[in-house]
């Protein structure tokens, strides 16, 4: 048998055994083998630029030599690997490195609290903690927001999609309009005020505002930096917990470690997750203001809290990228440089396409979704992963490793570029 047809088999194992739930092996078709960098290959040799970086867990590529150093070696040592959150040298360490080398170096001091391994755990946790916190159980979230699919994090998600199968009544949240929803001259953070200023709102008062200071999931959405603050001040008036989710867009993805840092927030509790441990390895954790810590011992437990193997990743990750600003002043050059080419490839094309987004996320939004379909496929099939977002997936969303080199990223954007002219002369024809 040759490579193509070993694959086409394989492929067919996977439909036969794996559950119908399974997403990501339909839209990108192969087997895929090695990875290093921005660079993938499949198991028929063919090879993959990486536009996708995990959806934002990779932030540091695939495989960075200098972090599988740290857990080749970790693991080579016979050190524990799983201890629940009992202390362990590799978790002090990295409490250490991100205490010193994140927070303190930003003037922000935060309690640390490891959650269970996904994203959607860590949500689940701030939003318990801002309801045992307040008392109250509302919770404000935006139109568009995406923040995990169980069941409290789910009634925080706005996409019908997700929403549907839960087949629970998603209770206990509250949709707002997220800044530009309703347009550029309306300012939502003015309504949200309005409404829960109001005694006769019907909004009750929230436990909790939990936003995204740019929207991933939900469409490459990027809130004003006063738009922000705002709402940061109507959570403070209120005496609701204010909560940045920066699961996505933390850990340098918009060029600073955190979001919110453009804008100078403060917020209560921080969520990170994807690419906190630099390697692709599950870890997740809240930043909690200490005086808002309100939980007691044991209170809200997990069996995979603070796993060490990523823990120790994560410490490298720190130790590697974030010593001094180089690193993300290189975010941001790439980021800003990532900008003007997407943007030279939608002007060609008139009022067709609109750009969105900051630092090193970006949406290219095609306004249709058989249109971000067929690109994305082209794509794909002439060598670049690149993923879709938005309410019907109809955002292009680039999302490279924060380390790409220049090369690589124009080879990735003259593919994509390809993609494009193809799809539109098609759609003309
Ligand atoms: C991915 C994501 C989540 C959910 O994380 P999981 O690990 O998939 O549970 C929550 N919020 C945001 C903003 C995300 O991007």
């Amino acid at each position: 048998m040759n490579t193509a047809a070993a694959t086409l088999q394989d492929l067919k194992t996977l439909e036969a055994l794996e559950s119908n739930v399974r997403s990501y092996s339909r839209v990108f078709p192969a087997i895929f083998s090695k990875a290093r960098g921005s660079i993938i290959l499949t198991n028929d040799g063919q090879k993959i630029i990486d536009f996708f970086s995990g959806a934002g867990a990779l932030n540091y590529g695939h495989n960075d030599h200098a972090i599988r150093a740290a857990i080749t070696d970790y693991l080579g040592s016979d050190a524990v690997v799983h201890a629940l959150d009992m202390a362990t040298p590799a978790k002090i360490n990295f409490m250490e490195t991100f205490n010193s080398t994140i927070l303190q170096a930003r003037g922000l001091r935060y309690r640390l609290q490891f959650t269970g391994p996904t994203g959607a755990n860590a949500v689940e946790a701030a939003l318990k903690l801002s309801r045992k916190g307040t008392g109250r159980h509302n919770v404000i979230s935006f139109t568009r927001g995406y923040h995990g699919l169980s069941l409290g994090a789910v009634a925080a998600t706005g996409n019908r999609f997700y929403r549907k199968p839960a087949g629970a009544a998603l209770s206990g949240v509250t949709f707002m309009p997220y800044d530009g929803y309703l347009g550029p001259t309306v300012n939502t953070a003015e309504h949200l005020r309005t409404a829960l200023m109001d005694q006769s709102s019907g909004v009750d008062l929230p436990a909790a505002i939990l936003l995204e200071t740019v929207q991933g999931e939900g469409g490459i959405n990027v809130a004003s930096e006063q738009w922000l603050r705002s709402v940061q001040t109507i959570a403070k008036d209120v005496g609701a917990f204010f909560i940045i989710d920066d699961i996505q867009m933390g850990c340098g993805r918009t060029g600073d470690f955190f979001s919110f840092e453009i804008a100078g927030l403060s917020p209560d509790v921080v969520v990170l997750s994807k690419s906190l441990s630099g390697y692709g390895l599950p870890l997740s954790m809240l930043l909690i203001k200490d005086e808002l810590d309100g939980w007691a011992p044991g209170e809200h437990a997990g069996t995979f809290r603070g796993n060490n193997l990523a823990l120790v990743a994560g410490t490298a990750a720190i130790d590697i990228y974030w010593r001094d600003e180089f690193f993300a002043q290189q975010v941001k050059c790439t980021g800003d440089f990532l900008h003007h080419q997407l943007l030279a490839i939608a002007a060609r094309y008139g009022n067709r396409f609109a750009v969105r987004g900051r630092g090193m996320v970006f949406g290219f939004d095609c306004l249709a979704a058989q249109t971000a379909d067929t690109i994305t496929r082209k794509a794909f099939e002439k060598g670049l992963m690149i993923e879709r977002c938005g309410p019907d997936n109809q955002v292009v969303k680039f999302l490279p490793a924060l380390t790409i080199d220049r090369e690589t990223l124009n080879e990735g954007l003259a593919i994509f570029d390809k993609a494009v002219a193809e799809t539109m002369c098609r759609s003309r024809s």
